[in-house]
């Protein structure tokens, strides 16, 4: 299937690893130029030379922390008027529900919620203008059930959820969808330093929490950054345009709801 998106421009935030790397090749594979972002730059620059050679798209990078306003003007500035958006950025630490204080959950609000709007806000006007437009945010199967060490991306992501919800509606008909992407586990440095925090909690080694864990996945496994980003390129296609403001779950069922 083409997905009519050869030559679009993408913005993928949080992209030099893992599931923002998996949306930005998916992405780059269907002939989509790139800008990604990391805060790191070494690892940005090998990701951003390889994909170049590998798809022959032109990717820029900005090194930049995304949850800043400061960072955040300097992507924007770089990104320019792009077709599609690919939100993202590290998720906040594990602990118990009583373990966190104002400024624990502002952090969170910062990273998962208020930076995804802010480019939100920033890029979707544009795209509204040119009657194109893709908004993919990577949100956290979180949204759909609770994970007890995650209160705080609990929390966040409810709410980025929520107004999301109610924008895409609101700008479906200039041509611009918005939806988000829930992410069940897949194998990254994010869910290796979960898996190894739990273990330490457990008493147990973090390759034993790792088998426990999978083995109450349905599929018996951890989902790949190419499969996550598989589902991504595919919001952004053109024959995506008639999905609005939905969540949805990659998740090897794990989930265990009907809908
Ligand atoms: P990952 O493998 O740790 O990769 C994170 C990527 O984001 C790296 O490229 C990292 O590079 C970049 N990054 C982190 N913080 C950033 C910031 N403030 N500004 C710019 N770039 C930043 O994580 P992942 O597994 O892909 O997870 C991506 C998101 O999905 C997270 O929010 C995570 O909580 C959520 N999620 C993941 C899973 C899973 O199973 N993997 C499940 C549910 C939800 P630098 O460190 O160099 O900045």
């Amino acid at each position: 299937m083409d997905f009519g998106i050869r030559g679009k421009r993408a913005l993928v935030c949080a992209s030099s690893k893992g599931l923002g790397r998996g949306c930005a090749e998916a992405l780059a594979g269907e002939g989509v130029h790139l800008v990604l972002n990391a805060r790191g730059a070494e690892a940005l620059e090998a990701t951003a030379t390889e994909i170049r050679d590998r798809y022959g798209v032109t990717v820029e990078t900005v090194a930049a922390d995304i949850t800043t306003g400061e960072g955040r003007a300097a992507v924007l500035a770089v990104a320019g008027a792009v077709d599609i958006l690919v939100t993202n950025a590290g998720g906040p630490p594990p602990g118990v529900w009583s373990d966190w204080e104002r400024d624990d959950f502002i952090a969170a609000l910062d990273a998962n919620m208020l930076t995804p709007i802010a480019l939100i806000k920033a890029l979707v006007p544009g795209m509204m203008d040119r009657g194109w437009g893709r908004v993919v945010n990577i949100t956290s199967r979180a949204v759909k059930a609770p994970l007890a060490a995650l209160g705080l991306s609990n929390s966040a992501r409810a709410g980025l959820t929520g107004y999301v919800a109610g924008m895409s509606r609101q700008v479906a008909g200039a041509g611009v969808t918005v939806n988000n992407l829930l992410p069940g586990s897949h194998d990254t440095d994010r869910i290796r330093g979960l898996d190894a925090h739990n273990a330490d909690a457990k008493g147990i080694t973090p390759e034993e929490h790792k088998a426990a864990r999978v083995a109450g996945n349905p599929v018996g496994r951890d989902g790949t950054p190419e499969e996550f980003g598989a589902a991504c390129a595919f919001l952004c296609s053109r024959q995506a345009a008639f999905i609005v403001g939905q969540n949805i779950l990659i998740d090897g069922g794990e989930v265990n709801v009907t809908l």
